[in-house]
């Protein structure tokens, strides 16, 4: 097997154009599986770990663009404020151990529908920065999951970072799993309310072939909620939308849990994670 490292991001896509089957390795937290399973058998490793690049955030016009490979520890200790949501789902992924490793442009380049930073980044409309020598595009993260594990990558392409608005709102993340640590979600649940706009955004993991936003819910919070008086989320209010969130899930059977299940659990944690939102707000 091959191994690349380069040190700059340039010499990353350039590499990445002429071995497109070379493996991008950031934390390694899923492709060290993949390889010790020997699930893949890649010709050529690509090492992200010298693109100081990718392992760098930082502010600029009210979004943070955040590093490819910036490891959920210091998504946790740094970007709390910032990005409470996606802050809350890093802090929920794996141990500490993985959390030292793992990164969103790892989570994004495996495109697990049971990726945790995947409800965040779509209920927030995060957009991805990908990378070759072709030059520099960006994908909405809506448009970035193209079924289960594919994403619209080329091969030739390098996620360098994602751009996530700063908070305009109170942001929550919840996730069901069979134990409270090193799960794979059962199914999560984001929301992200914005009050200058008065929309709200949804994500919705592991209940359906990529992460899915429900749209009716969206419209249906950003009309019925008591923006201007601030008042109490009223009950049939929370409900309605845990509703809708579940009908907008897709999900099916298999060991960690049932499609019935699934829709059941969402509609809870999205009727809560409201809940929790809008006590932020009044
Ligand atoms: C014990 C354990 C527990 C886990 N728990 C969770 C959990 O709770 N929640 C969760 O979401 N995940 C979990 N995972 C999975 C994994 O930790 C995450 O998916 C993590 O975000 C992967 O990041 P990484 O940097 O380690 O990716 P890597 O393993 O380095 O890469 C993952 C994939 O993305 C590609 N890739 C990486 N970086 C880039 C890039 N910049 N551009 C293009 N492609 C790229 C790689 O080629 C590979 O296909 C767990 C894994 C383990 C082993």
């Amino acid at each position: 097997m091959d191994f690349y490292q380069p040190s700059t991001v340039d010499e990353a896509v350039r590499v990445k154009a002429e071995h497109p089957d070379a493996v991008p390795i950031a934390g390694g937290t899923d492709v060290m599986v993949e390889l010790n399973f020997d699930a893949r058998r890649p010709t050529a490793l690509l090492d992200l770990g010298r693109l100081t690049e990718l392992a760098e955030w930082r502010l600029e016009d009210g979004h943070v663009r955040l590093g490819a490979a910036v490891p959920y520890t210091r998504i946790v200790a740094e970007l709390g404020d910032v990005l409470p949501g996606l802050a809350m789902a890093a802090r929920t992924v794996g141990s500490p151990q993985i959390r030292n490793r793992g990164t969103v442009g790892g989570n994004l380049g495996s495109a697990s529908p049971a990726g945790d930073a995947h409800p965040p980044l779509l209920a927030t409309t995060a957009d991805v920065e990908v990378a070759s020598v072709r030059g520099t595009r960006t994908v909405p993260v809506r448009e970035f999951f193209s079924g289960p594990k594919r994403s619209v990558l080329a091969p030739d392409e390098l996620i360098t970072a994602v751009t996530v608005p700063v908070h305009k709102g109170p942001q929550q993340f919840a996730k069901v799993g069979t134990r409270n640590a090193m799960v794979i979600a059962v199914c999560s649940f984001a929301v992200a309310l914005d009050l200058s706009t008065r929309t709200v955004g949804t994500g919705i993991g592991s209940a359906g072939p990529t992460p899915l936003r429900a749209r009716e819910a969206e419209e249906f919070a950003a009309a019925e909620l008591p923006w201007d008086t601030r008042d109490p989320l009223p009950d049939n209010v929370s409900r309605a939308f845990g509703q809708l969130v579940a009908a907008a899930a897709r999900p099916i059977d298999d060991v960690r849990g049932s499609a019935a299940y699934r829709r059941h659990a969402l509609s809870v944690l999205a009727r809560r994670t409201l809940g929790w939102a809008w006590q932020e707000v009044i």
